[in-house]
């Protein structure tokens, strides 16, 4: 990476925040916490949106919208879920400024509202006080509604789409006649994340369930992926919430089931959010820039065109113009970069720092020869290749690509996953070779709370595939039946 730009290995924080700044991403608003999407940010979002978009629709959701601001009242309806989340609410109690006469301006406290309102944190509340209108019978059901939108929790330890006070996600919020039928849709939205992590951002990721502990407020069980960093740090990657009848319950809604008896609805919410961003960076990247897999880059391909005079770019230009062609019938998003204020050296590091997956550079000798040199992001390695038949090659290569950063990741992971038995070795394990531990764990809240007291890691989850087998709790001794997953997280 440019000068002044510290290693990964040397500080990942530091590491990681150059990187997002440089590469174009984002940056810092003025407000704390807050943070500016770039076009270049922006446009992966875009990507991951879509995609995912599709997902939702294939699976039945529709998309609708849900205001900003939900009554404070709102809040107080289901005991748990205002515990949760009291603590990071942005709070809206005036609806006017004014100028006091010495040119300040000041809120008017003639215009203080007379019921607060919240900057939704989460939209449960407002969607279910919603429901009960549209809910009366079985014939309602189910209801499979999404949002995209932006919400706000007041973060105190804030981190560039990791962990912003405002960021964008989308939020599913389903009704259902049946326990059974929100379980499955939980699961079901659950294997969505897993599926669109792993065959679209490269990124393996651990299905498992949330320790009540970690849950949801307002959540009967949390689902979720949790993927590793490349610093042995843990992400949950996303969430899928089974909230049973809590906010039926605490929002009145009922509706008379085929037996023609009243029940309350059950219910499920499910996320992910821009801290995707944040993962696709984090577990990719390196030292040189972003690592971004082809499927999600918002630029597949850079062709550089190295020339002295006018004339050997205007042959170049027309070679990349039947090469972008069968490129975009393939579905592949090309940039021809004709630039002549920056030298290709200089284009070759800013493709470098942004990840673009693939380079292809011709100048005239290539020309006369009938090939062109290409560049991988992921391996670095470069190859001088024929012009018959590129297309189909770099169709090839993307796929490899993918595949590639797939499964470093993957290797990765499979390397920083270890089996501890002893509460010493899962010590030394956290701060010598960091990574998920798999280890016993007697189940209790107490027990999980003071392994996190005291070493900072936190149960990730309790994988879904977890095998059944005997063991001792590593801090206290005691019976346990698996193992759960622990690891420092961000
Ligand atoms: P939750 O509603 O708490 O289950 O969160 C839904 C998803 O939003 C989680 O899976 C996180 O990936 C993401 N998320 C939670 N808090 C933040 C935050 N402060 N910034 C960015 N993403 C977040």
């Amino acid at each position: 990476m440019s000068k002044g730009v510290i290693s990964k290995d040397e500080d990942y924080s530091q590491w990681f925040n150059d990187l997002v700044i440089k590469s174009d991403m984002a940056e810092y608003s003025p407000v704390r916490g807050c943070m500016i999407i770039k076009p270049y940010g922006y446009s992966i979002w875009e990507k991951i949106q879509a995609v995912l978009d599709g997902m939702f629709k294939d699976t039945g959701h529709s998309n609708a919208y849900f205001p900003l601001l939900i009554p404070k009242s709102f809040f107080s309806k289901e005991a748990s879920h205002v515990d949760g989340f009291a603590k990071e609410c942005a709070v809206v109690t005036h609806y006017r400024l004014k100028n006091d006469g010495e040119g300040n301006i000041i809120v008017d406290e003639d215009a203080k509202l007379e019921e607060e309102l919240i900057i939704r944190p989460t939209s449960e509340t407002i969607i279910w006080n919603t429901y009960k209108g549209w809910i009366q019978s079985y014939r309602d059901l189910p209801i499979l509604v999404n949002q995209w939108a932006n919400v706000m929790r007041w973060e105190m330890r804030t981190r560039l789409f990791l962990r912003t006070s405002e960021f964008l996600w989308q939020e599913g919020h389903t009704a259902h006649a049946t326990s059974d039928e929100a379980i499955a849709e939980t699961e079901q939205m659950l294997n969505v994340y897993a599926d669109f992590a792993e065959n679209w951002m490269a990124l393996p990721v651990v299905k498992g369930r949330k320790t009540a502990n970690e849950r949801f407020a307002g959540a009967l069980d949390t689902y979720c992926i949790e993927a590793l960093m490349q610093d042995g740090k843990a992400l949950q990657a996303g969430t899928s919430h089974f909230l049973g009848q809590n906010f039926a319950k605490a929002f009145d809604v009922k509706f008379t089931n085929k037996e023609n008896v009243q029940d309350f609805v059950w219910a499920t919410s499910w996320g992910v959010s821009t801290r995707l961003i944040g993962a696709l960076i984090m577990a990719h990247s390196d030292d040189a820039g972003l690592v971004l897999p082809p499927k999600l880059a918002p630029i597949q391909v850079v062709v550089v065109p190295i020339y002295k005079h006018q004339e050997e770019l205007d042959n170049i230009a027309t070679y990349v113009a039947g090469l972008t062609k069968e490129l975009k019938a393939k579905g592949i998003s090309v940039k021809f970069d004709k630039r002549d204020t920056h030298r290709p050296g200089a284009k070759f590091a800013e493709y470098e720092l942004k990840g673009v997956p693939l380079r292809v550079a011709i100048g005239s000798r290539d020309m006369t020869n009938g090939t062109v040199e290409l560049a991988r992001r992921d391996t670095k390695t470069k190859e001088t290749v024929n012009q018959d038949g590129l297309a189909l090659h770099i169709e090839t290569l993307l796929d490899e690509i993918q595949n590639n950063i797939y499964k470093k990741a993957f290797d990765f992971r499979a390397e920083n996953t270890t089996e501890v038995d002893t509460y010493e070795e899962f010590k030394r394990m956290l701060d010598e070779e960091p990574g998920f531990l798999s280890a016993h764990w007697d189940g209790t809240p107490e027990t999980e709370q003071k392994i996190k007291e005291e070493t900072k890691a936190t149960i990730r989850c309790i994988p879904l595939d977890n095998k059944q087998e005997e063991g001792k709790c590593i801090l206290t001794g005691a019976p346990s039946k698996q193992r759960v997953l622990f690891a420092r997280a961000y």
